[in-house]
């Protein structure tokens, strides 16, 4: 089976893979019906220069950029790599948070610019973690892993989606009570025409003043405009990973102290995105052989 790749992607199960071109490597200028399958980074699949695609292997749980409704009228598969992320991307989201709320980089600035004075008594002081109330928007795979993370922490955790389920993790409120009541709040639920713009600015004015908010998920979940208002008022801080136009950051923020940025880094460990390459692979090879991908996306 000819595989398409867009990149080669990290660790060893890739060359496993015996047929794969890298599109670094190639030019798709023209239609390659010999190609069956293609891996991809939520990037979207171009249908008609591969007329024979089979299968699409998203390296990534989110596949918002990925038309489903053409692969499935066109019978193309799609999988993609859920749960082998959850503890990379729960880590980070609470890199974020205990950067934002303990004013880390601000402080790492200080340091760096020779503004630091010599003393630790006075300046520079932060919301305590402990005792504060977490807020998670998706208790799911991800968001789970944040839950478990702040039982360490001490933290009281609410957290807010469409089904309320049975957990010992996390009281449920309805999004705007959450938003109202939390000191911190991260965003965890995947980007659908639901979750677009699901954040606006009157649910971002519902937050407390001095509140802090992280999303890790996707920037077009909470609106970036005003967003961007709250931040250059000094009402709230933020920890984002995801921006809804990347690598595009709005440039108002790049001079705030009350907002820490990192560019898309959820994942971003060595063995997580090793991982996913060989949960890439191994769909791949399970669909090859006739059998049903270990995990197809299925809406
Ligand atoms: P998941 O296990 O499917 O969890 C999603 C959660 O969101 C569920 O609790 C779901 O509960 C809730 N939800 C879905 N639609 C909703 C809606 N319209 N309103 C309120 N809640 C809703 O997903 P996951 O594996 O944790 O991944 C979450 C997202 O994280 C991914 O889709 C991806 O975009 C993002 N991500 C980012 C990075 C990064 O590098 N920054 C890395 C990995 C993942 P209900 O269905 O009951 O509502």
């Amino acid at each position: 089976m000819k595989v398409l790749a867009t990149r080669r992607y990290p660790g060893p199960a890739f060359d496993e893979l015996d047929d794969v071109e890298v599109l670094s490597d190639v030019d798709l200028d023209e239609p390659r019906p010999d190609v069956e399958a293609l891996i991809v980074a939520n990037e979207p699949v171009p249908f008609d220069l591969l007329p024979k695609l089979r299968i699409v292997a998203n390296f990534g749980v989110g596949y918002d950029r990925i038309d489903l409704a053409t692969c499935t009228e066109r019978g193309i598969v799609v999988t993609n790599t859920p749960g082998v992320l959850d503890s990379a991307t729960a880590d980070l989201a609470f890199a974020l948070v205990l950067a934002a709320r303990r004013r880390v980089v601000e402080g790492d600035r200080i340091v760096r610019s020779g503004r630091w004075s010599g003393s630790w008594s006075e300046g520079l002081l932060a919301e305590e973690l402990a005792g504060s109330t977490l807020g998670i928007v998706g208790l799911g795979r991800i968001g789970g892993a944040v839950a478990r993370r702040a039982r360490g922490f001490d933290i009281r955790v609410l957290y807010s989606q469409r089904r309320r389920r049975e957990t010992d993790l996390a009281e449920f409120r309805e999004l705007d009570a959450l938003l109202a009541e939390a000191d911190i709040v991260t965003i965890h639920v995947p980007l659908t025409p639901e979750t677009d713009g699901l954040v606006d600015a009157r649910r971002l004015a519902l937050l407390r003043d001095g509140a802090c908010l992280v999303n890790t998920a996707r920037g077009e979940i909470v609106e970036e405009r005003a967003l961007v208002a709250e931040l250059v008022s000094g009402r709230i801080r933020a920890g984002l990973d995801v921006f809804a136009h990347e690598p595009h950051v709005p440039p108002e923020l790049l001079g705030l102290p009350n907002v820490v940025l990192t560019p898309h880094l959820g994942s971003a460990t060595r063995q997580t995105r090793e991982t996913m390459t060989r949960l890439v692979v191994d769909n791949l090879k399970a669909f090859e052989r006739g059998e049903p991908p270990l995990t197809p996306i299925d809406e």
